[in-house]
């Protein structure tokens, strides 16, 4: 029976190194496996730290993903997908991704982030929870600067915490008006230093959405805009 399998984790908990590990565990067996992953540094490749690359199909919003695998499906054959940071697919996309599993029994293996920045479910990671057959935890410890399992992303823009701007922002961007260079990093926290960085900024946060909204609007997919 092919399933749709969801793992999940922090950033930096080797999400990317496991799917790229699976595929090439399905490839060394003669199958046949689409990779396939969102905007990442390097386009149309899943990298991980390690060193590891692949060829990967690169998701944008309009990609049928069903369309995608039955293509592959009736030229050559499909075995599986595998399909790197998920969280950033579109919920109609994960529904697709169901479609593979039922309509043409191909296994789906999706590896993405639980919660964004703002400690929410993405809108793709809610639709993988609730469509999976299988959810899996994937368990590479990361810790907080305090030593306590790291269970949040927090957003970090030129080193302060931050709650609000573009769902997905990759790298480092500029300031257009005062054309000032804007470092967007993020840091793994226990839920209780994500949320202390919260409360302190609260009071802020007005001035901050002023200062940082603009320049965070790299990439703004419409995940927040319902569409339906
Ligand atoms: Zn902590």
């Amino acid at each position: 029976m092919a399933e749709l399998r969801f793992f999940f984790g922090t950033m930096g908990s080797g999400k990317s190194t496991q799917a790229l590990q699976i595929r090439h565990n399905l490839a060394a067996r003669g199958l046949n496996v689409i990779l396939t992953t969102q905007l990442d540094r390097q386009a149309g490749k899943v990298s991980s730290r390690l060193g590891v690359e692949a060829e990967a199909e690169i998701v944008d919003t309009k990609l049928n993903l069903f369309e995608l695998a039955r293509t592959a499906f009736e030229a050559s054959g499909l075995d599986a997908m595998v399909c790197d940071e998920a969280q950033f697919y579109e919920p109609k996309q994960i529904e697709q991704l169901a479609q593979v599993v039922d309509d043409l029994h191909v296994d789906v293996y999706a590896f993405g982030l639980l919660t964004s920045f703002q400690g929410e479910l993405f809108p793709g990671t809610a639709r993988l929870l609730e469509l999976a057959d299988e959810r899996n935890q994937v368990q590479v410890e990361a810790r907080c600067w305090c030593g306590s399992r790291a269970t949040h992303n927090a957003r970090l823009v030129n080193g302060i915490q931050v709650y609000s701007g573009a769902l997905k922002v990759v790298g480092d961007t500029t300031d257009e008006e005062k054309e000032e260079a804007v470092e967007v990093t993020y840091e793994l926290m226990c839920r209780k230093h994500w949320h202390a960085g919260l409360r302190r900024r609260q009071g802020e946060q007005l001035e901050l959405l002023d200062q940082q909204t603009g320049p965070a609007e790299v990439i703004d997919l419409p995940l927040n805009t319902p569409t339906s």
